[in-house]
């Protein structure tokens, strides 16, 4: 069993008080390590490491900055199947996903801002008596918080910018999935990333994670996690004046028209509400499919998700693992039986998976990918996010119809059309409000581009120079030209 540390100022260290958490492996019910249950006290420590080093990585060049990225995405590529198969024995995922997704795009999160910045032209200004120059200085300490859902994934997509701007961080992961985010400390340390540049202290939420809200010297706060919480990091933070950017939950439209490819729209369907067991924010957890295709629609579909592979995600062949923890299923498993009350036909699913796979504590957190149709788009199970593996399916009749259903909804975060007019699928995408809508494809990422929710979703973008931005302070310098006098 790993028994896993703080990393704060460049020593891996217990929680001040010794206090511990247990750290299981959804899919087996085994605990697996321990971690630092930390407070207020630990997180000082960090903030002070963070605060005292400072000025020595602000100083820095971009360029300077930009080859630590390299080298950190050469170090992680190197332990690629390492942090895949960690990330998935803490999360539940299958180790296929683990490794095409979690894995592979830790490492291009480090990449890909260290080349981005290197194309970032001196912003500049000029007037006809003087040059203005846009100076981007650190803002300063740093609290990076992220969920248990894509663990290295999303602290990565943080931690990349963050450093490249010349802040220096106190990282927070979920204490439900601390394994990978310790990964990224062991090889900083090893890579002798000065001390204090990035401090990890894990523990819960209201615990470590408010007390770096607030942190008088944590000067802005980059958040991934539910809506709820949102609400709390902004009532927290925002008198404080802390930049804040806030990455929140969805409630994510699939729209299917009449016109759309089916096998094409049924793979996107599937992918789309079920990829990691639905605990992805973009999922598409609710399915509008035109009346006059619902029918044949339905019945691929259902096939479909009857074909998924679920059960021991240690193993190549499996697209299913487990969802998060036993009380996730419960809460999912609640739904279903809202659902069921509100009125709805369950078409596939609804019930624990017999996986066959057991581990040595027990049996895991799996459910089957299940559908249920016949539900209003106004009911709870439509409009509430679920974030596991159940979507609901609805049909509208025209394309008015689909858009006034896809934006009832608090969130505005994601969603994807389908169909063989481009055009239509893009005028169609404009009218739903989201931060991001996909035609024809789901999760399809370009890493320059905006990324964050509207509505309940989120306040704030992330992403190429919304990133950089964010993690930064511009400044405008004006030098006038010519005599003093003038
Ligand atoms: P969560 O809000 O429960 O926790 C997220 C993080 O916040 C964790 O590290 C947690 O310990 C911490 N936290 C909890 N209470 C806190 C407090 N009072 N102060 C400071 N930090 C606190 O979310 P979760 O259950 O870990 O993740 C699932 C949610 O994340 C879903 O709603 C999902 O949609 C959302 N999410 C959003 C995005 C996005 O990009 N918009 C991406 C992934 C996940």
């Amino acid at each position: 069993m790993l028994e896993i540390k703080n990393y704060i100022g460049g020593v891996f260290q217990p929680a001040l008080d010794g206090e511990t958490l247990d750290d299981f492996n959804p899919a087996t019910a085994q605990c697996i390590a321990t971690i630092p249950r930390s407070k207020a006290a630990d997180v000082e420590l960090a903030v002070v490491a963070a605060q005292s080093t400072q000025s020595e990585w602000g100083a820095l060049s971009m360029m300077e900055r930009a080859d630590w990225l390299d080298r950190i995405a050469d170090a992680l590529e190197a332990k690629h199947e390492h942090i895949a198969q960690t990330e998935s024995m803490d999360t539940g995922k299958p180790i296929s996903l683990a490794r095409r997704v979690d894995a592979s795009r830790s490492v291009s999160n480090f990449r890909f801002f260290a080349e981005f910045s290197r194309e970032q032209p001196q912003m500049t200004f000029e007037m006809a008596d003087a040059m203005n120059y846009v100076h981007r200085s650190p803002v300063g300490t740093v609290g990076l918080i992220t969920p248990w859902n894509l663990p290295l994934y999303l602290l990565s997509w943080k931690v990349a910018p963050a450093l490249l701007m010349g802040n220096t961080i106190v990282a927070k992961p979920s204490e439900i999935t601390p394994l990978t985010a310790n990964i990224l400390a062991e090889t900083l340390h090893e890579l002798e990333l000065p001390p204090g540049v990035f401090n990890l202290v894990h523990g819960l939420g209201p615990e470590v994670g408010q007390s770096i809200l607030e942190a008088p010297g944590i000067k802005g706060i980059s958040f991934t996690g539910g809506t709820a919480t949102g609400r709390i990091v902004a009532r927290t933070a925002a008198p404080m004046f802390k930049k804040l950017s806030l990455e929140l939950g969805g409630k994510n439209a699939t729209i299917v028209l009449r016109d759309a490819d089916l096998t094409q729209a049924v793979d996107g369907a599937v992918r789309a509400a079920f990829s990691n067991s639905g605990q992805v924010c973009l999922c598409g957890s609710r399915i509008l499919v035109d009346a006059s295709i619902a029918d044949n629609f339905t019945k691929l579909f259902i096939e479909k998700v009857e074909s998924i592979q679920i059960g021991n995600p240690s193993l190549a062949e499996t697209v299913m693992g487990s969802v998060i923890s036993p009380e996730h299923l419960e809460k999912v498993e609640s739904y279903i039986e809202l659902g069921l009350a509100e009125g709805g036909t369950v078409l596939t699913g609804g019930t624990r998976a017999m996986t066959g796979f057991k581990g040595p504590d027990g049996i895991g957190a799996f459910l089957r990918p299940t559908v249920v149709a016949d539900l209003p788009h106004t009911s709870r199970c439509a409009t509430e996010e679920i974030f596991g593996p159940m979507v609901t399916l609805h049909t509208f009749d025209t394309e008015e119809q689909a858009v006034e259903m896809a934006n009832h909804s608090e969130y505005g975060l994601a969603g994807s059309v389908w169909t063989t007019d481009l055009e239509r699928g893009r005028d169609l995408a404009t009218k739903i409000e989201t931060g991001i809508v996909w035609v024809n494809t789901w999760l399809h990422r370009d890493l320059r581009t905006p990324f964050g929710g509207v509505k309940n979703s989120g306040v704030g973008r992330e992403g190429g120079k919304w990133s950089m931005e964010f993690f930064s302070e511009m400044t405008n310098v004006c030098v006038k030209s010519g005599k003093l006098s003038e």
